[in-house]
């Protein structure tokens, strides 16, 4: 069988399972209303979507949850609960309003910073970053 693709499972999940909007977040200390499925289990595939992204999903519909928006985001971006895909700690490190682990954002604008290499750069940026975090 051919990789699905994530339009695909979310239409089969919709058929087989219906809608997750106004369900309980999955999560197990979130109580803001399900925006939809998110892949809570393993996936099975990992896809490029309509964006151009790659996505993680799965042929198994009983792998999806339902998820408020920032815990959905967090999932489609890999890791569990408790950790990002990374090993942060998500109730130490917390996730931007996207769902995306605030330890990825900042290793990645260390690691975006050392691709660019202009370390004068870096240093103005850093100091900056720092006043508004
Ligand atoms: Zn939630
Ligand atoms: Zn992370």
């Amino acid at each position: 069988m051919s990789a699905p693709s994530y339009d695909q499972v979310h239409y089969a999940l919709k058929r087989e399972r219906g809608s997750a909007v106004g369900l309980p977040c999955s999560h197990p200390d979130c109580d803001r209303p399900s925006s939809g499925w998110a892949l809570l289990d393993h996936p099975t595939h990992i896809v490029i979507n309509s964006h151009g992204k790659p996505v993680r999903i799965s042929t198994d519909l009983d792998a999806y949850g339902p998820a408020c928006t920032r815990h959905n985001a967090q999932r489609d971006h890999g890791g569990n609960w408790t950790l990002c895909p990374h090993g942060h700690v998500r109730f130490l490190w917390g996730t931007d309003s996207k769902g995306t682990c605030r330890g990825c954002i900042r290793l990645g604008r260390m690691t975006s910073h050392l691709q660019v290499g202009r370390i004068a750069h870096v240093v103005s940026t850093n100091t900056d970053e720092r006043g508004r975090s």
